[in-house]
């Protein structure tokens, strides 16, 4: 008995290699075995030419890894658990006691919500700035600032920043390190490492993305992940080491949902931003919203802003409710009889999903026209026939009227 479970474990079989499929192989380790005690010592896993230990990589996180800097024009990529993690990561890899971080008014709310109590627990104080005025910009950037971050477009109201003018302030100031949440773009929309910059050693962008592979890379609604790419060795290595220490790693499975779900990428992207572009279209025309959010539409916050450096578009638009004719409480009977809009967080599968959210102190800066009450609600277009997601849209503004 003894002796079955001994020859279970060190089997003499082993399979032959040269085995070529479509999906690379799913490799799944905690530890990784050394054939003598030189391997031991010499095997190096920071520059991907060995394996080392399961947090430290496995051929199938090295092979997403890859082309995810690929996929964002980078050169080095890191995985975390989730997207969230991923921005976490960034902030505690960059920053330190003393540093002063910038964050976009409109910046997805758990990174402001992160920054704002566990960085100022580490004696790190940070800054708001509007994202449409880049001359303002200047004035907020002192000796102690170190990191800032960029959306485009912003999260929920999605004003799309002035990216090109953004840039030009800070990277007067070599120290500042510009961070891109880049999962609206999805490294399609635009390139984030060469927006036509001058050269700041070997971008002509921004410092770093960060990436929530949750949303279109993986594009099931199944997967969270997230990611963060450079393309400066240096700034590459410090994270990677942030990243070893604090012990963020990701399950071969769930990478193995994002291998498959890249291939197919650009053309769910092409396909969500098509459908979106309709659906925000139609809800221009519509009397009861005050204004519809989507950076194509020219009278969208920041239109000129994307026109400059993007032609694609996310799947998302948000509206807002005239708050004189619609209480907030109409409003959600409104998203209460959506039927094939679902409400739910998060975007990027082929569920169209829907979230409504109030105005008031959302927002310090005046994007919106200077609105700051009433209701707004944010629609995740997914991969359904679009004019069904009309039908169902104008059968329930009926609960409206
Ligand atoms: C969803 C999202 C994240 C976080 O991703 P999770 O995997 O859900 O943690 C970060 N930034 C933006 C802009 C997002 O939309």
């Amino acid at each position: 008995m003894s002796q079955d479970a001994t020859k279970l474990i060190h089997h003499p079989y082993r399979a032959p290699g040269g085995f070529e499929a479509v999906v690379p192989g799913v490799h799944k380790a905690s530890t990784v075995i050394f054939e003598n005690t030189a391997a031991l010592k010499t095997r190096q896993w920071k520059d991907k030419s060995g394996y080392t230990y399961g947090l430290h990589g496995t051929p199938t996180t090295f092979t997403l890894e890859e082309r995810l800097a690929t996929l964002e024009g980078g050169l080095q990529t890191l995985l975390a658990p989730s997207g969230l993690s991923a921005l976490a990561l960034v902030n505690m890899g960059v920053l330190r006691a003393g540093d002063e971080v910038l964050l976009p008014d409109n910046v997805y709310a758990p990174n402001k919500d992160f920054v704002r109590v566990e960085l100022a627990h580490w004696g790190i104080s940070h800054r708001f700035y509007d994202p449409l005025d880049a001359a303002g910009l200047a004035s907020l950037i002192g000796e102690r600032t170190r990191l800032m971050w960029l959306e485009a477009a912003g999260s929920v109201t999605l004003e799309f920043p002035d990216l090109i003018g953004l840039l030009q302030v800070a990277r007067q100031h070599p120290k500042v390190i510009t961070a891109l949440d880049n999962t609206w773009g999805g490294g399609l929309a635009f390139d984030a490492f060469d927006l036509g910059l001058p050269a700041k050693g070997d971008s002509k962008g921004v410092d770093l993305t960060v990436h929530a592979l949750t949303k279109y890379p993986s594009g099931g609604g199944d997967v969270l992940m997230g990611s963060v790419t450079t393309r400066d060795e240096r700034l590459h290595q410090q994270l990677k080491m942030t990243h070893m220490r604090l012990g963020l790693g990701v399950g071969a499975n769930d990478v193995e949902l994002v291998l498959r779900g890249l291939p197919g990428m650009p053309l769910r992207y092409a396909a969500h931003d098509a459908g979106t572009r309709r659906i925000a279209q139609w809800w221009a025309k519509r009397a009861e919203v005050a204004s519809v959010l989507h950076p194509a539409l020219p009278d969208s916050p920041g239109h000129a802003h994307w026109a400059q450096s993007c032609s694609g578009a996310a799947g998302l638009v948000s509206v807002v409710f005239d708050e004189a004719q619609y209480s907030s409480e109409r409003v959600e009977a409104f998203v209460d009889a959506l039927k094939l809009f679902k409400i739910g967080y998060s975007w990027g599968g082929p569920m169209s999903l829907v979230m409504p959210y109030g105005l008031q102190g959302m927002r310090q800066f005046g994007a919106l026209g200077g609105k700051k009450d009433g209701t707004l609600v944010r629609f995740a277009i997914g991969l359904e026939n679009v004019d069904d997601l009309l039908a169902d849209l104008d059968q329930a503004l009926r609960v409206l009227a």
